[in-house]
């Protein structure tokens, strides 16, 4: 597979879409695919069940966050804005 070396995961596209736009989704399905560590249990048994929303196999919690990882920078900007809000009032 030396042709796909390069694109690694994204090799499937082909010759389409361009490096860059191949090399963010692969950084994104590589994201998507590890394991990720809950946020109740501390363990990484997070899995994705679909888009936004991941269930932790340890515990069962199941909780939204990003459509492919479980907790975006925006989400966590999102997070903080609300705690400083709420903890100002
Ligand atoms: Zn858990």
């Amino acid at each position: 597979m030396a042709r796909t070396k390069k694109v690694g995961i994204t090799g499937r596209f082909g010759a389409r879409y361009g490096r860059k736009a191949k090399r963010t989704v692969k950084q994104i399905e590589e994201n998507m695919k590890k394991k990720h560590v809950c946020p109740k249990c501390d363990r990484p048994y997070v899995k994705r069940v679909s888009r936004g929303i991941w269930e932790c196999k340890k515990c069962d919690a199941v909780f939204t966050g990003g459509a492919y990882v479980p907790s975006t920078p925006m989400g966590k900007t999102a997070t903080r804005n609300i705690k400083r809000i709420v903890g100002g009032l």
